[in-house]
Order: C-alpha cells, then structure tokens, then sequence
C-alpha cells in the first residue's frame, strides 16, 4: 500500500476502497456514472471517512492512482479547503430543511477550481423529512458537475425516496487486526494497539479514544467488573444505578464545554444586534460545513421587544437541543458499555466451547474463565441475548434505568 494514500485511513475496506476507486478512475473528464452515492456502514466502520476520501480521489490530479494523497487537490480535500468540496457535519440532532436548501443551491453552481462539485452529507440518517424532500429534486435531476456522497449507519435510517436515488456502498465492521495496524501506523505501540484493536471490537473511533485517553480505559474496566458484582438482587440494582450514572457523567463531561460555548455565542450574536452595528451571522442551525456555512441574517428596524422574544425563543430552542444531544450523547455511552458486555460474556461462552478463538478482552481471561467453569453455555447464550435485549431496548427509548436493571437481574 503507498504510504500516503487517501485511503490509508480507510481501515478494513478492501472491497469499498476497490469500488470507490474505480469509479473515480472512470470520472476521468466527468463525473461517475452516479451522481449520488450512499455509504452505509455502523458506527466506528470509517464511512465519514471513506466519503473524504472518496471525495479526494474524485479531485484527484493523478488519474492512474486516484486518491493520490499528494497532489493539492487530495490534501486540500482532505485538510476540508477544497473550494468544491462541501461536508455537511451535523452537531445537533438534526439536519433541517434550510441546511438542505443551501446544499441545493450549491449543487446547482458550477465548480470553482475542480472537475466536479461533491457534497457530503455525514450522518444523512440526521436530515428531517422536510430536508430530505427538499434535497429528493437535486437528487432526481442532478447538476451535470454535482456528486453527492451521504453517509448513514443503515438503509432503514435513510428516508426510502433519498435512497432509491443512490448507489449503495456497505461497509463492514473492520477486523481488529486491520484497527491495530492503523493505530500503529498513527504512532501507538504495537502491544497497546493489539490490545485496544480486539477490545473495541471494529470501532475505529473507540479505538483510539481507548489507547489515547487513560479516563476511557478505567471506565471500561469498571464496566467489565460488573458481571463479578451481581450476587443478590440488591447488588444488581446497584448496579444498574452505577452503570447508569456513569454513563450519564461521561455524556456531562463530553458535552458541558460546547453547551456552554454555544450560549455564549448565541446570547453575545443576539446582544450585540440589540444595540447597534451589522447583523451577526447566524451560525448555521444545526449543522456546519467547510466552506460557506453561515448565513447572515437582515434585520431591518423591527424593534427590539421583537428581538428580545427571538433571542428567548432561539435560547429555548438551543437549550433543547442540548438536553436532546446530551442524552444522546448518554445513550452512546451506555451502549459501548453494553457492547464491552456483551463481549465479556462472548468470550465466557468461547471458553466454554472451546476451539480457540480469539477473547476480545483478553485482560479479563482470570474472570471469565472462572464463569466458565461455574455456569453453562446455554445460561452464558441467554445473558448474551440479555445484553442484547437491552441494547434494543434502548434503541426503542425505554427507560435507561429500568432497562439495564432489568438486565443486571437478567444476567444475575
Ligand atoms: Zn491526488
């Protein structure tokens, strides 16, 4: 593999960088046969990043090799300058239907330095119904110049109109040798690597957050003490509460900064246009792009009692999304832990069948081992499914806290 290819990062993919490749090598004077194209893949499987990279290559001077990772128009693509080169990262909840106009209007200009225009929108399963019905026209009637790049965990996530009009790439869950490799090459130590590449389990992102930040490896150590505490009902209440709370400190942490930063700005945005001078520009709702987010708003003399009832209006709307993100951001958390579960008992079961495989938490062997020899693989089968259970459970917006009770008595 060339060292500095724009597919490097692309970890796990063979099959998706072959694809990909190609069809940029095919754009040649044009653009692909597709102009829209939807990357699904699960969380940590790099499909943001196999969009860059898609979008790099499709800029690429170097015809033979698209994706050269050296030629200006792949480092600025990938550095996000690249004048025709336009992402869309949602920080909300949401992606709404002004964001998507913007990207319409976009589509339908001519590219400024490049072959062609490419919009990538990341996390499209975030775009309300509205926003993807005002993108369905760009889609259905494209620019001659335009490529769209949408990234979505599932087919079900994306709105049936917008996906009948991609071509569909599926990427996989990356193996824990090719995480390791990578993580390698970004300069960890091969043993930390090996180690946090099986304990992550295929998710990129949750790999170098483990072997960078010693806060996350405590708290999946804590995590994984938990099935050895689970000896009376009264403990597995106890628990659920820490693993619950625990989630929830971690959703704080990640998160208290930016909501803080983001009051600020927009409290400072409506009181400086309350007094005097220029419009602030609007930061973009919810969702920011490389180039050209922000739009500004015109206020001509409406008063400021006016003013004053947007400003309260956008605070609430702001501090509802923030509670929105945050318990996202919580729901994320406890999921890993569910998933670091989940594991613990997969590897319980590969010791009771035996064959070899390899444990993704080899650290924890002295305890799994011990369960099992003292339990069944049926009864280890059913705490899986359990774990499981309440991952759906979740996903279906029950009660964090009854539903991992529910499990800890489950698994008990
Ligand atoms: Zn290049």
């Amino acid at each position: 593999m060339v060292a500095v290819s724009v597919w490097d990062r692309v970890v796990g993919q063979d099959a998706v960088v072959g694809e990909l490749t190609e069809a940029a090598r095919v754009t040649g004077a044009a653009r692909p046969d597709n102009h829209a194209w939807l990357l699904l893949g699960p969380a940590g499987s790099g499909r943001s990043v196999a969009a860059l990279a898609f979008a790099a290559a499709l800029q690429c001077e170097n015809s033979q090799s698209p994706g050269c990772g050296r030629c200006h128009s792949c480092t600025t693509t990938l550095a996000g300058t690249h004048p025709d080169v336009r992402r869309v990262v949602p920080e909300g909840l949401s992606i709404g239907v002004d964001v998507a106009r913007d990207l319409v209007r976009a589509a339908a200009s001519a590219p400024a330095v490049g072959r062609v225009r490419i919009l990538v929108v990341e996390d499209a399963d975030r775009l309300t119904e509205q926003a993807g019905n005002a993108l369905l026209k760009a889609l259905e009637e494209p620019a001659a110049h335009t490529v769209f790049v949408l990234c979505a965990p599932s087919d079900e996530d994306v709105l049936p109109t917008v996906r009948s009009r991609c071509r569909i790439v599926r990427l996989r869950v990356p193996g824990a040798a090719s995480v390791a490799a990578l993580l390698v090459r970004e300069g960890a130590e091969p043993a930390v690597a090996a180690f946090v590449g099986r304990a992550a389990q295929g998710h990129v992102g949750r790999a170098r957050w483990l072997a960078a930040d010693e806060g996350a490896r405590r708290r999946r150590a804590e995590v994984l003490k938990l099935p050895g505490r689970l000896r009376s009902p009264a403990e597995c209440l106890a628990a659920a509460a820490d693993l619950v709370d625990a989630a929830a400190e971690e959703a704080r942490a990640a998160t208290a900064a930016r909501d803080q930063d983001e009051m600020a700005a927009l409290r400072s945005a409506y009181g400086a246009g309350a007094t005097s001078g220029p419009a602030p520009a609007r930061s973009g709702g919810s969702a920011r792009s490389s180039t050209g987010a922000g739009r500004a708003s015109s206020r001509s003399g409406g008063g400021r009692a006016l003013l004053a009832r947007g400003a309260a209006g956008a605070v609430k709307e702001l501090e509802t999304a923030q509670k929105r993100r945050g318990k996202r951001t919580q729901l994320d958390a406890l999921d890993r832990a569910l998933i670091d579960l989940a594991g613990w008992y997969r590897d319980v079961l590969v010791q009771q069948l035996g064959g070899g495989a390899e444990l993704i938490h080899p650290d924890q062997q002295a305890q799994t081992r011990l369960l099992s020899e003292r339990s069944s693989a049926a009864m280890t089968l059913r705490r899986i499914e359990a774990v499981l259970a309440c991952r759906e459970a979740l996903g279906a917006n029950a009660s964090p806290l009854l539903a991992v009770e529910s499990l800890m008595l489950d698994l008990h």
